[in-house]
């Protein structure tokens, strides 16, 4: 029987944010050894995944150390440390070890560590030494450097956003592992990096959908395993940010060298088509109304505030914007506002409060609104995500209200996250298949959990940290020239 750790550390940096602390993943996820499989047995996770997989395929599962926290700034050295550190003890003492497999993300950027996934590997290949196999997974907003494939063997990134295959590709690190342990494959990696970046492309549309099938196309080919279509973070101010595609073939390097450029190939003749705008959030609301008129829901997502790329979640442009529109049977969440949820509780349900709600993070996000509300429910902010993207997760969001003003139904929490599927409006008596316009804030993800719901989606994009208008933001450390901030950036691919 092989004996396999699993853990995790996963962070999505976005440079442009303050630090990401110590506290911040002890509040999200931090577990050790045997809590890790309480936490991730049975969920639709990365570590759902590897743990399912191990465990039907008869492997000896040693739980590690698992942290991850919501998208936000640089991470701190402390907490830096402190997850390397918990990571390698567990390591450590369930040595000996055949193989790792750990849950990585691809963007985490720490004080001083630019690539923090290729850190993480190094450290590991210290503790345990060279032999030792190490697969890991990683999100495809990942931005990939090359070291990282000459520290690990296979690495898995999700081919889906909304991330509906975590799960899976949890799954096929482990499977993967196996076969190489079994003597089965001596796998071979090719990185191929690109001077793109692109803002938050979902999968199902075009153009990031025809570039999934030339993937799939290639992992259909004799002796390939995995070939993945690596988005990268673009508010990561990194030298090495940006696109990439990692191919991981059975034995045969060039196999893995000619998927990773063909996909590459595929993506540069494209690169415009990932490029898009959105209308203001008032046109955005006023083109809803007008599709909500013959039948919706229609949800509009504000792209720009998503907490899920690193935005406060308390930014007001889209809210204002439906409130001043007169809607009718509409809601809108979750804001991020621990005082306004506080001043609901204290008030109690059936009050009716005079609150400050939202644009405390600052001006940017849009001003704070100052409103008379009905206070209609309060809970204690907790659910179970439902959707094939982490479905049996625990969230935890605090104290949250479900505040009644002009139409509009406002879900505020005091945790901070994009909404992924209508949990917390479900939470909060809310039926969003019954709603006319449902605001809420996310890039993408939402996707998993509206898709069957919705009629129409409707993006807005206003000022925000999480915008897809990259020209806003102030790089100084990405590698130029890069499109689309220098129109003239060439791509020849990698010379053989
Ligand atoms: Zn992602």
């Amino acid at each position: 029987m092989y004996r396999i750790a699993i853990g995790e550390i996963s962070h999505e940096t976005n440079t442009f944010c303050p630090p990401t602390t110590l506290e911040m993943f002890r509040q999200r996820v931090w577990c050790k050894g045997s809590a890790l499989l309480k936490q991730f047995r049975g969920t639709r996770t990365y570590l759902g995944g590897m743990i399912e997989s191990a465990e039907r395929l008869g492997v000896e599962l040693v739980p590690t150390f698992a942290a991850s926290a919501e998208p936000w700034g640089t991470i701190t050295r402390e907490a830096y440390d402190a997850m390397v550190r918990e990571l390698l003890e567990g390591l450590r003492g369930a040595m000996p070890l055949d193989a790792i497999c750990l849950g990585l993300h691809g963007a985490g950027v720490a004080e001083g560590i630019d690539d923090l996934e290729s850190a993480v590997l190094e450290a590991v290949r210290g503790a345990v030494g060279a032999r030792v196999p190490i697969a890991a997974t990683l999100d495809l907003h990942g931005n990939i450097a090359p070291r990282m494939a000459e520290l690990a063997r296979g690495l898995f990134g999700v081919h889906e956003y909304p991330h509906v295959d975590a799960y899976e590709r949890g799954q096929e690190a482990m499977a993967f592992l196996l076969r190489v342990l079994r003597g089965e494959i001596q796998p071979a990696m090719a990185v191929e990096v690109l001077p793109l970046l692109i803002p938050a492309s979902p999968s199902r549309l075009e153009p990031a959908s025809s570039i999934n099938d030339v993937c799939h196309r290639w992992e259909r080919e004799p002796g390939m395993i995995d070939c993945a279509f690596m988005h990268g973070f673009s508010q990561t101010d990194i030298p090495e940010m940006g696109v990439a595609v990692i191919a991981v073939a059975e034995h045969d390097r060039s196999l893995a060298q000619r998927a990773a450029r063909a996909v590459a190939r595929e993506i540069w003749t494209r690169r415009e088509e990932f490029q898009k705008t959105f209308p203001a959030p008032a046109d955005a609301v006023a083109e809803a109304k007008r599709l909500a008129d013959s039948g919706g829901p229609v949800v509009i997502n504000e792209i720009s505030d998503n907490p899920g790329g690193g935005a406060p979640g308390d930014g007001t442009h889209l809210l204002r914007a439906m409130l001043d529109a007169g809607l009718t049977d509409s809601a809108f969440g979750t804001l991020y506002d621990p005082g306004a949820a506080d001043a609901a509780h204290k008030a109690g349900v059936g009050a009716t409060i005079k609150v400050r709600v939202g644009g405390k993070f600052d001006r940017m996000h849009g001003d704070p609104l100052d409103l008379e509300v009905y206070v209609k429910c309060l809970t204690d902010g907790r659910f179970r995500l439902s959707t094939a993207m982490g479905r049996g997760q625990e969230v935890d969001l605090g104290k949250m209200a479900r505040l009644v003003c002009r139409g509009v139904d406002i879900v505020v929490a005091s945790g901070r996250t994009q909404v992924l599927d209508p949990q917390p409006f479900v939470l909060h008596g809310i039926d969003v298949s019954r709603c006319r316009v449902v605001g809420l804030k996310s890039s993408a993800h939402f996707r998993a959990g509206f898709d069957g719901i919705v009629k129409h989606i409707v993006g807005t994009d206003p000022p925000g940290l999480s915008t897809s208008t990259l020209k806003n933001f102030p790089y100084r450390r990405v590698r130029r020239p890069i499109y689309p901030l220098d129109r003239g950036a060439t791509y020849r691919g990698t010379p053989a």
